[in-house]
């Protein structure tokens, strides 16, 4: 037998430069690192929701009988459900356990070594991990001081190496959305626009821009139910894309993507349309509560936000982050941190319930 050393089996080089994203602590990371129980952490870390699923859809999950069947890979029910919800053709549907999967598909499907992605920062920073796992590269357009993208310089940046342009909107971290005529001008460019809408259903738009989907050759538009539906653990996403790029989806696409709880839920979610907006109603009614409440501080200015979360920053120079994060830690409040030097003087407050707001607002002004 030839036996060979550690050495000789390398990994891709990518992998050497990548950064792995560093997603919002876990309930139970910071019960064992804080000795809080579970149960009396606030988690405003992860823009989850503090409704959860509907209460058919926890039904529907206990009283399902074929768990040890594969599901329905073609997901017939789901897709004609979303259909009707996003009122696109199921042609133009792809599902997944979570939208972050289909960012890793879309992203291995389009980008080869050498190629180029443009990046808008500040925003989710899972595009440019992925990125580099491909062995492709982040062309970084920063948005400007009002966190707007700036098309001029985006179409300045493209070149002939570039395949990608992804917008996330609302964005996140910073709340605001894309101007239609700005993604109609991203996309004369002819390259692939990538519109990442998991917050959509908070915002002034709850329909994004799944409508020009059939139009274009080059739109996607990238959808979750983790954040509105309140199904962030069962991991449920779909992409809206041109049918050509759907085709390729699904022939890359790992067999039994989607698992049957996700199905169940996301079925039930759609049928119980009218409760789960209600619960988004009730997250947009807090987020002018708690956008209040951040702006009574003298410490702190928030941004307008049209996702479940508000960004803040700080403002008083004998005010360190690391005091903030003490004083809410001690209330056993999880809010999101960045390691990246630009935010450094930020944080993200995902909205929860009023009581949450109350308890938060206590926190903040033992701050100083
Ligand atoms: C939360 C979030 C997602 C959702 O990811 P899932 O895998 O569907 O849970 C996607 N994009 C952004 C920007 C997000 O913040």
């Amino acid at each position: 037998m030839y036996t060979i050393s550690q050495q000789d089996v390398s990994v891709r080089p990518e992998l050497e430069s990548m950064t792995a994203y560093l997603p919002g602590e876990s309930l139970v990371a910071f019960s064992t690192r804080t000795g809080i129980p579970i149960e009396q952490i606030i988690k405003l870390n992860s823009n989850e929701s503090p409704y959860g699923p509907v209460p058919s859809a926890i039904k529907a999950l206990g009283d399902c009988k074929n768990y040890n069947n594969y599901p329905d890979s073609d997901a017939t029910i789901l897709r004609a459900a979303l259909s009707d919800y996003t009122g696109l053709e199921g042609s133009h549907i792809v599902l997944s356990h979570g939208s972050n999967e289909l960012i890793n598909l879309l992203w291995h499907i389009f980008l080869s070594v050498g190629d180029t992605i443009i990046y808008c920062p500040p925003t989710f920073s899972l595009y440019t991990s992925i990125t580099s796992f491909c062995g492709a590269s982040v062309i970084e357009v920063p948005r400007t001081s009002e966190f707007e993208i700036d098309v001029e310089d985006v179409l300045a940046a493209l070149t002939p190496s570039t395949k990608l342009i992804v917008i996330c909107s609302p964005n996140n971290p910073t709340g605001n959305p894309i101007a239609e005529l700005d993604v109609l001008a991203l996309l004369e460019s002819g390259r692939i626009v990538v519109i990442d809408e998991a917050y959509v259903e908070f915002s002034q738009r709850p329909g994004g821009f799944a409508h020009l989907v059939p139009h274009y050759r080059n739109l996607v538009v990238l959808r979750t139910f983790s954040k509105w539906a309140g199904l962030a653990g069962l991991r449920i996403g779909y992409g809206l894309l041109p049918v050509w790029i759907a085709n390729y989806m699904l022939q890359a696409q790992c067999p039994f993507e989607v698992n049957v709880a996700g199905y169940i839920a996301a079925i039930e979610t759609l049928a119980h349309l009218e409760q789960v907006l209600a619960n988004v109603q009730r997250i947009t009614q807090e987020r002018e509560r708690l956008f209040d409440m951040l702006k009574s501080q003298s410490y702190l200015t928030p941004f307008p936000s049209q996702g479940n979360y508000i960004l803040a920053r700080l403002d008083d120079i004998y005010v360190k982050i690391e005091q903030v994060r003490a004083a809410v830690e001690e209330y056993g409040i999880l809010l999101r941190y960045f390691p990246k030097p630009s935010l450094q003087n930020y944080l993200r407050v995902t909205v929860g319930l009023p009581e949450h707001t109350d308890i938060l607002a206590q926190a903040l002004a033992r701050v100083r």
